[in-house]
């Protein structure tokens, strides 16, 4: 989507995008001097393959801090990009025919991940009527002896709905009766929250053993294309990982490691919160927008990350003005990207009847974006 949008704004054409899944600010100012400084240094050695000792502290550091989470620096594998660290836990976990249960919607990569590692991805889908959230009825139905592992992401993409502290108590319960599943918890949204705090997995004390966490520079440090992210495991896996990572692509970055470290070492709250606000301003707006003029969509209003998953199920099987039949949301896409506002199918995301729209642009772009999206919408019949 987001090629056809550079393509059809290289042909002049105008093209308001609610597509992208990285913050339109830049890498905080502490975090570019930092790189600059390491390049200055002017040494490129092979960084360790787990990461500098230094950031593997603070990165156990900062989970302590902030969790109250007891790790150490050698249960921290530094990775290129959280996806990465995500794909080394899976290599490490599942073997051949292992089942994965990925609840639905799930973050795309997730499912094509798990098929690498040779693992059976078991998919759950939720509804909005449970903010899109596992429910412990459906784990329960979900679980069989073949269980490796469940991913969850909170805050969620594509949802932004994020688990409580009593809706992961209720999750660890029936995980209970199965304790040869692993649990990876995608925490990459997790310091972009607009009320509540995050909770981990991990923080439960009868999942603590068995939880890896993802986590990653990407979106709360806007730093995407420095490609920075990690694993936090239980010793013997988090070693096994960088085994894994010692034979493919060895370690990260040096340059962005050193940005992240001292990304870590700032006052967080007094980095981000600006960034933070205007996402929860542009969040807000959508949500009354959304509640008032498409409200079939069945707007859900989210708890993090800076993603709406719009239920679009009343516009299929409906006619475009040129008499085509949108069927699924691929289709849907197609149709309103040629009438000028550009959303992702929700297809990638394991539900042929919902698109993502995001809200980390810039809001002018969202106040046209948005009537846009209700006018093409309401043109079919
Ligand atoms: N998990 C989720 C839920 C994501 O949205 C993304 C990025 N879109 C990633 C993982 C991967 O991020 P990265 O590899 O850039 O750390």
């Amino acid at each position: 989507m987001a090629q056809r949008v550079r393509e059809l704004r290289a042909a002049g054409k105008a093209v308001l995008s609610l597509l992208l899944g990285e913050p339109d600010f830049p890498v905080p100012l502490p975090l570019q001097e930092a790189a600059i400084e390491a390049i200055r240094e002017g040494h490129a050695p092979y960084p360790p393959v787990a990461g500098l000792l230094s950031l593997r502290e603070a990165i156990a550091e900062y989970y302590h801090r902030t969790y109250g989470l007891p790790y150490t620096p050698s249960q921290v594998v530094v990775s290129n990009g959280s996806k990465q660290a995500i794909f080394n836990a899976l290599l490490t976990l599942i073997e051949p025919y292992d089942e994965v249960i990925l609840p639905a919607p799930y973050w795309v990569s997730y499912l094509p991940l798990v098929q690498l590692a040779e693992g059976r991805p078991i998919i759950v889908p939720t509804t909005v009527a449970s903010h899109y959230k596992l429910t412990p009825e459906a784990l329960s139905e979900a679980l069989s002896p073949r269980t490796r592992a469940l991913i969850l992401c909170t805050p969620s993409n594509p949802t932004g709905s994020a688990y409580s502290l009593a809706e992961l108590q209720a999750l660890a319960e029936v995980l209970q009766r199965y304790p040869q599943v692993w649990i990876i918890s995608d925490e990459i949204y997790e310091l972009i929250r607009y009320e509540d705090r995050h909770v981990s997995p991990a923080q439960l004390p009868e999942l603590y053993d068995r939880t890896l966490i993802t986590n990653g520079f990407s979106k709360a440090f806007a730093m995407p294309g420095w490609r920075l992210g990690y694993l936090i495991a239980p010793r013997p896996l988090a070693e096994a990982a960088t085994k894994v990572q010692g034979q493919t692509t060895a370690g990260a970055n040096i340059i962005a490691q050193k940005a992240a470290l001292a990304g870590l070492k700032s006052n967080l709250s007094l980095l981000l919160s600006p960034m933070i606000q205007a996402f929860k301003e542009r969040r807000d707006y959508i949500f009354a927008y959304l509640s008032e003029y498409l409200p079939e969509t069945k707007p859900y209003l989210p708890q993090g990350a800076f993603y709406f998953f719009l239920e679009v199920a009343d516009f299929l099987g409906k006619k475009t003005p040129t008499g085509q039949t949108v069927l699924d949301a691929d289709a849907l896409g197609d149709y309103l990207l040629e009438q000028g506002v550009a959303v992702v199918p929700g297809t990638g995301f394991g539900s042929n009847k919902h698109v993502r729209i995001s809200y980390a642009v810039a809001l002018a772009e969202i106040q046209a974006g948005l009537p846009r999206l209700v006018e093409a919408l309401r043109a079919l019949a």
